[in-house]
């Protein structure tokens, strides 16, 4: 299943997307130890597969949350896309 995570507003459009069909097969959690944030969880999904997700509490705070990752933070690339063996995180900013 595509998990899209977040929220849009007048500056644009804040999503993190979870490939959670890849996460099954995962047994590294990468996500989980390297974003800084703390971002991801692993939790049960609709099916019973075991699968990342974002915590409920940072859904509408991902523009904040994720800056000090950006571009504008001195990232080149992002810790969470970039530790995910599978490719199985996307965001759309
Ligand atoms: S590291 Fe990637 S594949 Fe593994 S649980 Fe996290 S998002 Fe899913
Ligand atoms: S960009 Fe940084 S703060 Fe945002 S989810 Fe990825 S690792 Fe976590």
């Amino acid at each position: 299943m595509i998990a899209n995570y977040g929220y849009r507003d007048g500056s644009g459009e804040y999503y993190v997307t979870i490939d959670t069909d890849l996460c099954i097969e995962c047994e590294g959690r990468w996500c989980v130890e390297a974003c800084p944030e703390r971002l991801f969880e692993i939790a049960r999904d609709d099916y019973d597969d075991e699968v990342a997700t974002i915590v409920a509490s940072a859904r509408k705070l991902l523009k904040e949350r994720c800056s000090g990752c950006k571009p504008a933070g001195g990232y080149g690339s992002l810790p969470c896309t970039t530790a995910c063996e599978f490719g199985a995180i996307s965001h759309s900013w």
